[in-house]
């Protein structure tokens, strides 16, 4: 993919410009009018890409029409005419943005990466407008001064607390000289996260390993020599067998090829995404983010970055998520170590004397696994069909919760790889739109997620469904076999679709108010991870794929004693990471660090095993500077892992599918969302979580 330049930049808006005066392009733009469609979901096959930017535009333009008229409301200030009405006001740019956003996540191509490009810092000046905005602030002060004399509901309480937090947080209490660094700084660092993504993404996609010699194919298992084969033929190499740095294509590579000098290559090319010194580079990006982002810090009040994000978050404060990481690397550190000596001993055993490298892990501990449990990767995944697994984990949720999952046609897409489903009640009642979309292809960054085209909220009487959607790069069909997902992957499934029932069970009036800390957000999704590997329920949905058989109990068996496996490895390399990420932000200098630098001796730090490198490195670390998002919070998942173990527990403790408590479930925790969410959770356990249940869980105690 070639870098834009300045000129064909200019050039892009030129054409924009020139289509809406030449011909009345907004008019018919469907992005700006009614969807008459079911559910009002988006009319994918009318929407273009150069209907983007004007609706975009538009959409700005009429949000800032409604903060007008809410500034411009001769009555005082109150919570309908202010908070209310912020609640409904950008509506449009929204529904314009997540149809964007989602397209350009799953779906990108150079034009939509373009329009990125250009509005990414439109839309910061335009969110900064409305932040720094005095006379609004004033407005919502107003409100939040007098609450106590209001009568507001809980539910209003939080809907102001929110704003007004948002409000300062953002820079509402700076002079006009410190607003308008404030909007510098945001404005060079959403251009930076745009950068950081595309570079991303291109050297996600590159292909890492041409194999030319059938030699070189020692050890792979059919599968993966096919997907190999496919991706070297839809790149213009057929009769070769090509590997990129998707995951379903490297992670098998390093499974089980012999040849020990590839999987070095690959694996490097993976730790090196965004560090090789070309025009994909990310060092400098990220020193600069890093660095602005201090410099905002400070401009708010706050020694550090973690400082600023981790207030709002459970954890409260960098010493408390320290202290936690920290308790837990050590016991996990351990654990790897001893992992690595059961692996270096196997490589004696085979009369190789080299010293595990990091490049070796994966496949000796599958050797390991095999030796250990008899288990392997490639005795699981045909009971693993995608199919199988969507539907096992619908049943939990229906089990759970007694809802359902409607498969309909009459939805529209964007690929063809895209299927949607109608959420109802129990009683039939609608609840909501589904769409997942799991395969990997060129133009969807790598991972998996979950997010929505419309979230749900209840303002006049007006109830509104969510409408969700599940991403993931998940291994794909061949020619002659369905997707067969590994273990890997099944959790995944069942933690997005987690994420998924959280929004679809939204209950609030706003949805303003359903914001929950970063820390916390993991817990839905990593909760119903949790059934996926219950014996009881693997037996319903884990059907051989040629057979139908239901997965013998011989392998559950094992599944069960393997399931303490690699469990160091898995720790230690998410801790590195979430180490990595504290000390980014806790850097109290604007001066921008060098990254690699930075880098070794952060994992010095921690003592951190050469046999494990972290499982992101800062110049691939898209949690961190992809977007604001997981910056000094990567930890979270972790620290919701502590909450879901202990959730989870609480079925352990009753039954799986005890109705009444997965009522309690939905009810105080997937429903709504608050900046006390202990609160909220101590509602549904009657207690504060323990870590205990986690400890045991990954064999650390
Ligand atoms: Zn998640």
């Amino acid at each position: 993919m070639k870098k834009l330049t300045r000129f064909s930049f200019a050039f892009l808006v030129f054409i924009y410009y020139f289509n809406l005066a030449g011909c009345s392009q907004q008019a018919e733009n469907p992005l700006l009018s009614e969807w008459k469609t079911p559910f009002e979901t988006a009319p994918f096959s009318k929407i273009k890409n150069e209907h983007f930017l004007p609706a975009i535009e538009e959409g700005m333009k009429v949000e800032r029409a409604e903060i007008e008229a809410i500034i411009n409301n001769p009555e005082a200030p109150d919570f309908a005419n202010t908070l209310a009405a912020l609640e409904k006001s950008g509506k449009l740019l929204s529904r314009v943005n997540r149809v964007f956003g989602a397209l350009n996540g799953a779906n990108t191509n150079e034009e939509l990466q373009n329009i990125a490009r250009i509005t990414a810092p439109m839309l910061s000046k335009h969110r900064d407008d409305i932040s720094l905005n005095e006379k609004l602030f004033q407005r919502v002060k107003h409100i939040y001064d007098e609450k106590d004399q209001l009568n507001l509901n809980e539910e209003e309480r939080i809907v102001l607390d929110n704003y007004y937090t948002d409000f300062v947080r953002s820079g509402a209490l700076l002079d006009d000289a410190q607003k308008q660094v404030l909007r510098k700084i945001n404005e060079e660092i959403t251009n930076l996260y745009v950068q950081f993504r595309q570079n991303h993404l291109n050297q996600t996609n590159a292909v890492c390993l041409v194999i030319e010699n059938e030699a070189d194919l020692a050890g792979l298992p059919e599968s993966v020599i096919q997907s190999a084969a496919e991706t070297a033929r839809s790149r213009g190499m057929a009769g070769k067998w090509a590997f990129t740095l998707q995951k379903p294509s490297f992670i098998p590579f390093l499974q089980y090829s012999e040849k020990r000098d590839l999987r070095e290559t690959v694996l490097k090319a993976y730790v090196n995404r965004g560090n090789n010194n070309d025009d994909f580079d990310n060092k400098k990006l990220i020193s600069r983010i890093a660095a602005l982002r201090v410099k905002r810090a400070n401009l708010l009040g706050y020694d550090t970055h973690a400082d600023y994000v981790l207030e709002r978050n459970m954890a409260q404060n960098p010493d408390n998520v320290y202290k936690f990481l920290n308790d837990l690397w050590k016991p996990a550190l351990k654990r790897a170590k001893m992992e690595a000596a059961d692996m270096q001993a196997l490589t004696k055993k085979e009369r190789h004397d080299f010293k595990l490298a990091a490049w070796d892990w994966w496949y000796y501990a599958g050797k390991v696994k095999k030796e250990k449990f008899a288990l392997d990767e490639g005795m699981l995944r045909p009971y693993f069909k995608m199919e199988n697994v969507r539907k096992g984990a619908f049943d939990v949720a229906e089990k759970l919760y007694g809802i359902k999952f409607i498969p309909r046609n009459d939805i529209e897409v964007y690929h063809p790889d895209v299927e949607v489903f109608e959420v109802q009640e129990a009683d039939g009642k609608h609840l909501g739109i589904f769409y997942s979309d799991y395969y990997p292809r060129d133009g969807k960054r790598s991972g998996a997620w979950s997010s929505s085209f419309r979230s749900q909220s209840n303002m006049d009487g007006n109830f509104i469904t969510p409408l969700v959607f599940n991403v993931g790069n998940f291994s794909k069909p061949t020619a002659d076999k369905p997707s067969l997902l590994s273990i890997d992957e099944v959790n995944t499934l069942f933690h997005e679709l987690g994420h998924g029932l959280n929004s679809l069970f939204g209950n609030t009036v706003y949805s303003g108010s359903r914001r929950t800390p970063r820390d916390f957000v993991e817990l839905p999704s990593q909760v119903l991870e949790n059934w996926a590997m219950e014996p009881d329920v693997l037996k319903t949905y884990a059907l051989h794929y040629e057979t139908g058989e239901p997965i013998p109990q011989e392998l559950i068996d094992k599944l069960d004693k393997a399931r303490l496996f690699n469990q160091g490895f898995e720790t230690v390399e998410y801790l590195a990471a979430s180490f990595l990420d504290m000390d980014w932000h806790m850097l109290k200098d604007t001066v921008e660090v060098d990254a690699a630098e930075f880098e070794k001796q952060s994992m010095a730090k921690i003592g951190l095993m050469s046999e494990i490198v972290p499982r992101y490195q800062s110049t691939n670390f898209g949690h961190i500077f992809s977007s604001g998002g997981y910056s000094a919070g990567y930890y979270s998942y972790i620290w919701a892992a502590v909450l879901d173990a202990d959730a989870f527990q609480a079925f352990k403790e009753t039954d799986l599918f005890d109705p009444q408590l997965a009522a309690s479930f939905r009810e105080h925790v997937l429903s709504r969302g608050s900046t006390y969410m202990m609160d909220q959770y101590v509602k549904f356990r009657g207690a504060e979580p323990k870590v205990d249940a986690l400890l045991e869980r990954r064999g650390l105690n």
